[in-house]
């Protein structure tokens, strides 16, 4: 097969099989980025590492319905395929793969992946059946792309353990590998959805990193965790932020909650500004 000069974009799995099934015979390792699309710089550092790692890579952008619950932004989420696929083509990916709800989702699908344990609490707590979303699609792309490596950023820490879980638990023949959040200079986390937020509510958000990496810092010298919650929430609350639906710290792996970091750990928060919900987290390594 000679595969087209343009940027290939696939809208099947047997047009996707037939990219990454030709890239294996001819003995390349092939990467795979699952996203939503409005790509950012932080989507684009993920196809950087996934080029380090593979000979190809692919991106698939779908707006997975299942993962959004019913009051979520699934119809507002931003969709701009054409400048994905020429942000894509110039950051040196091979391909992007696109596939329809009805590609994914055909009538009469019936098959959702749970994993339990990392799901639980924190987004799972407040985002039912979301986990289930993402583990099924991403079960369904791997299956559908067969890469090698796929990657995953840990800006979505949770949904990060969730999917090294899960590719554990069913054996799927793939590397999982985490890529470190890109941030503005400001600190505030790359994300699809700063894009919703007024200049009034952007110039606060900032505060989310502020206030884990401080409160990381003091963790790593010991202090309690009940008191580096109390004042991180009290921190955003004062700052401007509408609500905190959660700010823990859990193990790194398991995600157990831990009282006093002793072992790798990490903090994570999710807090609204206005109507916009916002995540981030923060590594805690004991001192
Ligand atoms: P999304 O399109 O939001 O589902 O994200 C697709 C992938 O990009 C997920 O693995 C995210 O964790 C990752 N990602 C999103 N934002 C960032 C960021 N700021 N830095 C690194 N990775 C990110």
């Amino acid at each position: 097969m000679t595969l087209p000069s343009t940027f290939p974009i696939c809208r099947s799995v047997a047009a996707l099989r037939q990219y990454v099934g030709e890239w294996h015979r001819q003995g390349l390792r092939v990467a795979l980025v699952p996203t939503m699309g409005a790509l950012h710089a932080g989507h684009l550092s993920l196809v950087a590492r996934g080029l380090h790692l593979a000979d190809r890579v692919v991106t698939s952008v779908f707006v997975n319905p299942i993962q959004f619950g019913p009051k979520e932004d699934f119809a507002a989420y931003p969709r701009r395929e054409a400048e994905d696929a020429a942000l894509l083509a110039k950051a040196g990916a091979h391909a992007l793969y696109a596939p329809t709800v009805d590609v994914m989702y055909p009538e009469g699908f019936s098959t959702t992946v749970t994993v339990d344990g990392v799901s639980e609490g924190l987004c799972g707590a407040f985002r039912p059946g979301h986990f289930a979303g993402v583990a099924t699609v991403v079960s369904k792309l791997l299956l559908q792309a067969g890469p090698d490596v796929a990657l995953f950023g840990e800006k979505d820490y949770q949904q990060l353990q969730v999917i090294r879980r899960m590719v554990r638990d069913l054996d799927i023949p793939v590397h999982i590998e985490g890529v470190p959040t890109v941030r503005e200079a400001d600190g505030l986390a790359l994300s699809s959805r700063n894009a919703y937020l007024s200049a009034e509510q952007r110039s606060v958000a900032p505060t989310l990193h502020q206030t884990l990496a401080t409160a990381a810092d003091h963790l790593a010298k010991g202090t309690a965790v009940d008191t580096e919650v109390a004042w991180g929430t009290s921190q955003l609350l004062a700052a401007g932020f509408a609500s905190v639906d959660y700010l823990e710290v859990r193990d790194a792996v398991t995600l157990k909650p831990v009282s006093v970091v002793e072992r790798p750990a990490r903090i994570l928060v999710a807090a609204y500004l206005g109507k916009t919900r916002l995540i981030d987290n923060q590594a805690v390594v004991p001192a």
